[in-house]
C-alpha cells in the first residue's frame, strides 16, 4: 500500500473488513454497488487477523483467506486487498486499522463499509468514538433490516459521537461464509456463490472439509 504512487491523490477510499471465510459474491458485489453509488475511488478488502467476535479455532488460516481475497477481487480494477491486518497480527481492531489507513492515506475521505447489524452493535468495538473521528460509516443492509428499528440508535450515535453513518440497501444476495462453510462440508455445490477461482483454490487446498 506504501508503494502505491497515488496515494495522496484519491479523494474517496472503502474501506470493507471481514474474515472472508472464504469471500464471496455478498461481500463482492456490496462492495462494488457502494463504490458506485458513493463515487468511492477504490475499496480496500481487509482480512482480519484473529477475528476478537468469533471463534478462532473456526477460521482458516488469515494467508489463505488472504489469497482467497485476492482471487476474488484481482478482476476488479477499483478493487485491492490489504494485508495490515494480517501483518499486524492478534486480535484485528478497526480502529486500529482505521488509524493506519489514515496515515498513508492522509488527504483521503474514508468510508468503512460494514453490514448494518454490525454496525448497530460498533458500541461493543474497541473506542467507538475513535472510529466516528476516522472514518465515515456505511451500513449495509441485508434482506429484512428495517431502519425504524434502529433510528433511536443512529441519532444517539450521531449526537454522542458526531458520527457520519449512511445506510445503503444493496442488492439482496442471502449468501454468507457460513453457509458456504457448511455445503463444503457436506459436499455439496457452491457454483455461483462466490467466484470460480476462489472455488478452485477450496478445492486445491481442501479447505472446510
Ligand atoms: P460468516 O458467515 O462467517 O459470519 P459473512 O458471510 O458474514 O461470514 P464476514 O467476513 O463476516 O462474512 O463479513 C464481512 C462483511 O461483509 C461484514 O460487514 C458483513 O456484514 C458483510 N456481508 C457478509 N455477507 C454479506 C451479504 N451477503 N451481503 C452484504 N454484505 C455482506
Ligand atoms: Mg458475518
Amino acid at each position: 500500500l506504501n508503494t502505491l504512487k497515488d496515494k495522496n491523490l484519491l479523494k474517496k477510499i472503502g474501506i470493507m473488513g471481514g474474515t472472508f471465510n472464504p469471500i464471496h459474491y455478498g461481500h463482492l458485489s456490496t462492495a462494488e454497488h457502494i463504490r458506485e453509488k458513493f463515487e468511492l475511488d477504490k475499496i480496500i478488502f481487509i482480512p482480519s487477523s484473529d477475528p476478537p467476535h468469533k471463534n478462532y479455532s473456526l477460521v482458516i488460516d488469515k494467508i489463505h483467506r488472504y489469497n482467497m481475497c485476492v482471487l476474488g477481487t484481482y478482476t476488479n480494477s477499483n478493487f485491492y486487498v490489504s494485508d495490515i491486518e494480517i501483518q499486524r497480527g492478534g486480535k484485528s481492531y478497526t480502529v486500529d486499522t482505521l488509524t493506519e489507513i489514515k496515515q498513508i492515506y492522509t488527504h483521503s475521505k474514508v468510508y468503512f463499509i460494514t453490514g448494518a447489524d454490525a454496525l448497530c452493535e460498533i458500541e461493543t468495538w474497541k473506542d467507538v468514538s475513535g472510529l466516528f473521528q476516522k472514518a465515515i460509516f456505511i451500513g449495509a443492509t441485508r434482506p429484512g433490516f428495517i431502519f425504524e428499528k434502529v433510528k433511536d440508535q443512529v441519532s444517539y450515535f450521531i449526537q454522542k459521537y458526531n458520527a457520519q453513518i449512511f445506510f445503503e440497501k444493496v442488492p439482496l444476495l442471502d449468501i454468507s461464509s457460513t453457509e458456504l462453510r457448511e455445503k463444503i462440508k457436506n459436499f455439496q455445490t457452491i457454483k455461483y456463490l462466490l467466484p470460480e477461482d476462489v472455488e478452485k483454490y477450496i478445492d486445491k487446498y481442501k479447505l472446510y472439509r
